[in-house]
């Protein structure tokens, strides 16, 4: 049946499905983007096919909501095809806006990726040490599967994207207000935009005190309960909230757990590792050195961040695939 509803896509590439869970988060609310969309691709939920894509006028799809990283050469075919066939492309999700935890996997060889996967991670069970290949063969015949790129992308790395909408995974409450702001016809912001969050630190939603003190050292979550209604950057723990957008109502402090970062840099020039780093640095004591001993302050400061166990995986967590770090993997392979 033709409908004269406007199409709404949803599309996951190398991403866990968070995204995906994020949308059925906003419960009833579904109905209301059914009343509005004609909601028509979305592999975890409906069965269209790639041909019924590629079968549809260029910018057919009203909006397309595009989760998950460029890890394989499939994820990249279907963000070009989706791409033109779309009006609207919204990089959604912190894995589509800035590569995410998979892109983690670009300080890695492709060889040592599959390695860890398949063979070394103590959970495998592989005595034969089989890697998949592009191609195998079934009974049936001939099976392909899509290869690697050599780096894991950020969707606006290979295609034009219209709006990012940062999270892992974006809200749901920021969900509903996106699509009710597009289904009104208000006018829409301005095409590069970061939607679905705010241009204010996640410590400006914080509910938890801030009484300026400086942490003696960096400890980890498991390491100690924090106290109550008290920043927990103050009391040590590795809180990079005040240099990560807000949106999120500051979810993770609020239940007890210092913000990773998900919603990306608030300053979108910045390498938001650096950024993060020196946010934590001017937040530790270095000890009584201080304007003294220039080799006492730094093994003061170095004392104070030797909780951080993987620096790489902390203070980059989400944005791998653009920061100055990023090329490392070039040096890898
Ligand atoms: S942004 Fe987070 S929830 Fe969404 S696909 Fe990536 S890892 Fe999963
Ligand atoms: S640093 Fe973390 S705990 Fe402290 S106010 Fe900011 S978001 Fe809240
Ligand atoms: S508090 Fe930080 S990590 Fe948690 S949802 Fe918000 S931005 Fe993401």
């Amino acid at each position: 049946m033709t409908t004269q509803k406007p199409k709404l896509a949803m599309y996951w590439a190398a991403s866990c499905g968070g995204c995906e869970v994020s949308l059925a988060n906003i419960h009833e609310a579904i109905l209301e983007v059914d009343a509005h969309f004609d909601f028509m691709f979305c592999p975890c939920l409906l069965d269209t096919k790639k041909k019924d894509i590629e079968a549809l006028p260029d910018g057919d799809i009203f909006l397309t909501l595009f989760n998950g990283a460029l890890r394989t050469e499939e994820n990249l075919e279907m963000a070009t095809l989706l791409r033109r066939k779309s009006r609207l492309f919204v990089a959604f999700g912190s894995c589509a806006a800035t590569g995410g935890i998979p892109a983690l996997a670009n300080h890695h060889g492709i060889a040592d990726v599959l390695e860890t996967a398949f063979c070394s991670v103590p959970s495998i069970d592989n005595p034969e040490r089989l890697i998949p290949g592009t191609t195998c063969q079934v009974p049936d015949g001939e099976l392909e599967l899509p290869a690697f790129l050599t780096r894991v992308l950020a969707l606006h790395e290979a295609v034009p994207v219209d709006y990012t909408m940062p999270g892992c995974p974006p809200e749901s409450e920021q969900i509903i207000a996106v699509v009710r702001h597009v289904a009104s016809g208000a006018p829409l912001p301005p095409s590069g935009a970061q939607i679905g969050c705010t241009d204010r630190a996640v410590c400006d939603e914080c509910p938890r005190e801030k009484r300026t003190t400086l942490a003696s050292r960096l400890i980890r979550p498991f390491e100690a309960l924090p106290e109550p209604g008290w920043c927990l950057v103050e009391q040590g723990f590795l809180c990079v909230g005040s240099s990560t957008r807000g949106g999120c109502v500051a979810l993770c402090p609020t239940a007890n757990m210092p913000c990773t970062g998900c919603y990306g840099s608030l300053d979108q020039s910045a390498d938001p590792g650096a950024t993060a780093l020196a946010t934590l640095v001017a937040a530790v004591d270095p000890g009584s050195a201080v304007g003294v001993d220039e080799t006492a302050l730094l093994a003061g400061l170095k004392d104070a961040l030797s909780g951080v166990a993987d620096p790489l995986g902390t203070f980059y967590r989400y944005s791998l695939s653009e920061t100055v770090v990023a090329d490392r993997a070039k040096e890898v392979e």
